[in-house]
Protein backbone atom coordinates (compact mmCIF):
# COMPACT_ATOMS: atom_id res chain seq x y z
CA UNK A 1 0.00 0.00 0.00
CA UNK A 2 1.69 3.20 -1.01
CA UNK A 3 1.32 6.60 1.53
CA UNK A 4 -0.67 8.91 1.51
CA UNK A 5 -0.21 12.31 1.76
CA UNK A 6 -1.98 14.44 4.25
CA UNK A 7 -2.21 17.82 3.86
CA UNK A 8 -3.82 20.37 6.36
CA UNK A 9 -4.84 23.15 4.16
CA UNK A 10 -6.57 25.21 6.73
CA UNK A 11 -8.31 25.46 10.31
CA UNK A 12 -11.33 27.28 10.45
CA UNK A 13 -15.30 27.50 11.71
CA UNK A 14 -16.38 27.31 8.10
CA UNK A 15 -17.84 24.10 8.31
CA UNK A 16 -18.89 21.91 11.09
CA UNK A 17 -19.57 18.26 9.86
CA UNK A 18 -16.72 15.83 10.13
CA UNK A 19 -16.36 14.47 6.42
CA UNK A 20 -15.13 11.18 7.55
CA UNK A 21 -17.28 10.26 10.43
CA UNK A 22 -20.43 12.10 9.63
CA UNK A 23 -19.67 14.12 13.55
CA UNK A 24 -22.04 17.17 13.31
CA UNK A 25 -21.90 20.42 15.56
CA UNK A 26 -18.29 20.89 15.27
CA UNK A 27 -16.48 24.49 16.13
CA UNK A 28 -14.02 23.87 14.22
CA UNK A 29 -12.82 21.95 11.65
CA UNK A 30 -9.15 21.27 9.39
CA UNK A 31 -9.39 21.05 6.16
CA UNK A 32 -7.62 18.33 4.95
CA UNK A 33 -6.33 17.31 1.26
CA UNK A 34 -5.81 13.77 0.99
CA UNK A 35 -3.20 13.09 -2.02
CA UNK A 36 -3.80 16.46 -3.79
CA UNK A 37 -7.58 15.63 -3.74
CA UNK A 38 -10.13 18.64 -2.91
CA UNK A 39 -9.62 19.68 1.17
CA UNK A 40 -12.52 18.36 2.96
CA UNK A 41 -13.87 19.59 6.75
CA UNK A 42 -12.29 16.58 9.13
CA UNK A 43 -13.13 17.01 12.97
CA UNK A 44 -9.98 16.74 15.68
CA UNK A 45 -10.26 13.13 16.11
CA UNK A 46 -10.24 12.21 12.51
CA UNK A 47 -7.35 14.59 11.29
CA UNK A 48 -5.16 12.81 13.91
CA UNK A 49 -6.33 9.58 13.17
CA UNK A 50 -5.48 10.09 9.47
CA UNK A 51 -2.13 11.75 10.40
CA UNK A 52 -0.91 8.97 12.22
CA UNK A 53 -2.51 6.26 9.81
CA UNK A 54 -0.18 8.50 7.08
CA UNK A 55 2.76 7.89 9.54
CA UNK A 56 3.26 11.31 10.29
CA UNK A 57 6.24 11.35 12.83
CA UNK A 58 4.60 14.52 14.82
CA UNK A 59 1.32 12.72 15.38
CA UNK A 60 1.85 11.12 18.87
CA UNK A 61 -0.39 10.87 22.12
CA UNK A 62 -4.12 12.35 21.75
CA UNK A 63 -5.21 14.96 19.52
CA UNK A 64 -5.11 18.42 20.21
CA UNK A 65 -5.92 21.72 17.93
CA UNK A 66 -2.24 23.11 19.13
CA UNK A 67 -0.60 20.02 17.99
CA UNK A 68 -2.95 19.88 14.65
CA UNK A 69 -1.88 23.85 14.38
CA UNK A 70 1.84 23.28 14.77
CA UNK A 71 1.81 20.38 12.05
CA UNK A 72 -0.48 22.68 9.59
CA UNK A 73 2.02 25.19 10.43
CA UNK A 74 5.09 23.11 9.42
CA UNK A 75 3.76 22.01 6.22
CA UNK A 76 2.66 25.61 5.47
CA UNK A 77 6.16 26.26 5.84
CA UNK A 78 7.72 23.18 3.88
CA UNK A 79 5.64 24.17 1.18
CA UNK A 80 6.92 27.71 0.93
CA UNK A 81 10.84 26.38 1.46
CA UNK A 82 9.57 23.94 -1.91
CA UNK A 83 8.27 26.75 -3.88
CA UNK A 84 10.98 28.96 -2.84
CA UNK A 85 13.53 26.79 -4.12
CA UNK A 86 11.62 26.32 -7.50
CA UNK A 87 12.00 30.03 -8.37
CA UNK A 88 14.40 30.50 -10.89
CA UNK A 89 17.96 31.99 -10.35
CA UNK A 90 17.88 35.92 -9.68
CA UNK A 91 20.82 37.62 -10.98
CA UNK A 92 24.58 36.62 -9.36
CA UNK A 93 26.76 39.17 -8.62
CA UNK A 94 29.96 38.43 -6.72
CA UNK A 95 31.80 39.21 -4.99
CA UNK A 96 30.79 42.24 -4.23
CA UNK A 97 30.96 44.72 -1.09
CA UNK A 98 27.51 45.51 0.90
CA UNK A 99 27.25 48.86 2.61
CA UNK A 100 29.23 48.03 5.60
CA UNK A 101 32.36 47.32 2.81
CA UNK A 102 31.58 43.30 3.51
CA UNK A 103 32.19 41.07 0.82
CA UNK A 104 29.13 39.12 -0.17
CA UNK A 105 27.91 37.07 -2.51
CA UNK A 106 24.46 37.09 -4.63
CA UNK A 107 22.75 34.18 -3.87
CA UNK A 108 21.85 32.22 -7.36
CA UNK A 109 18.93 30.50 -5.63
CA UNK A 110 17.85 27.53 -8.85
CA UNK A 111 20.89 26.59 -8.76
CA UNK A 112 22.73 27.47 -5.53
CA UNK A 113 26.36 26.37 -6.38
CA UNK A 114 28.66 26.35 -3.74
CA UNK A 115 29.29 29.70 -2.10
CA UNK A 116 29.80 31.26 0.90
CA UNK A 117 26.57 33.60 -0.08
CA UNK A 118 24.80 36.55 1.87
CA UNK A 119 21.35 37.18 0.44
CA UNK A 120 21.66 40.91 -0.40
CA UNK A 121 18.39 42.88 0.73
CA UNK A 122 16.84 43.30 -2.40
CA UNK A 123 16.37 39.38 -3.19
CA UNK A 124 15.24 38.44 0.42
CA UNK A 125 12.39 41.18 -0.03
CA UNK A 126 12.00 39.35 -3.38
CA UNK A 127 11.15 36.58 -2.23
CA UNK A 128 9.18 37.56 0.76
CA UNK A 129 7.22 39.17 -1.89
CA UNK A 130 7.06 35.92 -4.17
CA UNK A 131 5.85 33.76 -1.35
CA UNK A 132 3.13 36.40 -0.37
CA UNK A 133 2.10 36.50 -3.96
CA UNK A 134 1.16 32.86 -3.67
CA UNK A 135 -0.82 33.03 -0.53
CA UNK A 136 1.80 31.74 2.07
CA UNK A 137 1.21 33.44 5.42
CA UNK A 138 3.90 35.94 7.18
CA UNK A 139 5.47 33.45 9.05
CA UNK A 140 5.79 30.92 6.32
CA UNK A 141 7.23 33.46 4.47
CA UNK A 142 9.91 34.10 6.97
CA UNK A 143 10.71 31.04 8.07
CA UNK A 144 11.38 29.27 4.19
CA UNK A 145 13.43 33.23 3.78
CA UNK A 146 15.25 32.02 6.31
CA UNK A 147 15.66 28.35 6.04
CA UNK A 148 17.09 29.81 2.23
CA UNK A 149 19.57 31.99 3.72
CA UNK A 150 20.81 29.49 6.29
CA UNK A 151 21.08 26.78 3.68
CA UNK A 152 22.84 28.55 1.17
CA UNK A 153 25.14 30.56 4.45
CA UNK A 154 25.93 26.57 5.14
CA UNK A 155 27.24 25.57 2.00
CA UNK A 156 30.71 25.32 0.78
CA UNK A 157 33.40 28.27 1.06
CA UNK A 158 34.23 30.66 -1.79
ZN1 LIG B 1 -14.64 12.67 12.09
Amino acid sequence: MTAETIEIVAINDEASTCSRCGRTGLKRVAWVSVDGEEPVPYGTTCVWRVLKAGGHPDAEGRASWSKIEQIAEAQEVEKATTFLWSLPDPEVRGPVENEWGVEVYIAQVAGHEGRAVTLNSAIYEAYHAALRSQGFSYRATREAVADLQYTLRGEGSP
